[in-house]
């Protein structure tokens, strides 16, 4: 089967200020998504508390950076233990993570938290040693405490081998080793094209699309954001939703939402791998699968945990 050179998707973890915001803003500004007159002035991932306010568990962000031919889908993950399910749900749209570090201050609560999902969900891991620029780092040891939090977590031989790339985010710096990071973002592109999976590319195989986060949006109603496990789906489209209770139900998909930069961008189509907002249906629901109507296979069920998911 083939894959899609064009596409990864990932998601970043870390312990809080350790710089993941930071980091995904300097990816931003190097990538060919950002443009001179488009500020990053709304941070690429600190728009939680609105999403908060009206009710809505979105606290995760899709940041779409290019690199070269490459889209590469940046999913953030809170690192709070009350969001263990929604951690869960976002693992499950990723291939790879990247674990961001401070350099100085080592691993942390969090950073052991959403490192042990992601080696549950046997995701490729790369370190980001950020913050290699504070002083009084010492690099070689925390690399070393990183790699005994990755074996007491239970990880396996591949993703023991994870890189490292060491950056100073806040700068846009970073290299591969400690005393010699330049300033451009270029090793933690390449580190990420290089070990992280390309998601597989299904052809002409039936739709299969889950939906692991939702979104509210004025014009269009509910949203479901997941990813396409297999086949395509387009705007137009007759599916029907596989509802977790075994129930289901037909609708029409009005609008689709693939994302670029900091934007959510429509589109007519989307493919396998792709991570995309599908509208249309207004009582969807987390974990619910949409298929053709003539092939309804479900996947897996998903955990849904956080009590502001009850919405009605
Ligand atoms: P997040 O909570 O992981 O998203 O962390 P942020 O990106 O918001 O960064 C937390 C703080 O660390 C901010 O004050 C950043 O300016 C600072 N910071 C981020 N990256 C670096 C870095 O490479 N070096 C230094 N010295 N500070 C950094």
């Amino acid at each position: 089967m083939s894959v899609r050179e064009d596409l990864r998707n990932i998601a970043i973890i870390a312990h809080v200020d350790h710089g993941k915001t930071t980091l995904v803003d300097q990816l931003l500004k190097y990538s060919g998504t950002f443009r001179e007159n488009e500020q990053v002035d709304e941070r690429a991932m600190d728009s939680g508390d609105i999403e908060r306010e009206r009710g809505i568990t979105i606290l995760a962000k899709n940041t779409a950076v290019q690199y070269k031919d490459t889209t590469i889908n940046i999913l953030d993950t809170p690192g709070h233990a009350d969001f263990g399910g929604e951690v869960e749900r976002i693992m499950k749209m990723v291939d790879g993570v990247i674990l961001v570090v401070d350099a100085y201050e080592g691993t942390m609560p969090q950073t052991r938290f959403v490192l042990k999902k992601a080696l549950e969900q046997k995701l490729t891991p790369i370190v980001v040693l950020n913050k290699i620029d504070r002083p009084n780092t010492k690099p070689d040891e925390v690399v070393d405490e990183v790699l005994d939090l990755f074996i007491e977590l239970g990880a396996d031989d591949e993703q023991l081998e994870f890189p490292v790339v060491y950056a100073s985010a806040l700068n846009g710096m970073s290299g591969y080793e400690p005393d010699t990071i330049e300033e451009t973002m270029d090793p933690i592109f390449k580190t990420i094209l290089e070990h992280i999976p390309a998601p597989k590319d299904t052809g002409e195989e039936p739709l299969q699309f889950q939906v692991a986060l939702l979104d509210y949006n004025d014009y269009v109603g509910r949203i479901g954001i997941g990813r396409v496990f297999r086949g395509k789906i387009h705007v137009g489209q007759q599916v029907t939703v596989m509802k977790q209770d075994g129930t289901t139900k037909s609708f029409r998909v009005t609008k689709l939402f693939g994302f670029s930069g900091l934007k959510r961008i429509e589109i007519e189509e989307a493919k396998s791998g792709d991570i995309v907002a599908v509208s249309g249906m207004e009582d969807i629901n987390v974990g619910e699968t949409i298929c053709p109507q003539n092939h309804l296979e479900a996947l897996p069920i998903l955990r849904i945990d956080e009590p502001t998911l009850q919405m009605t």
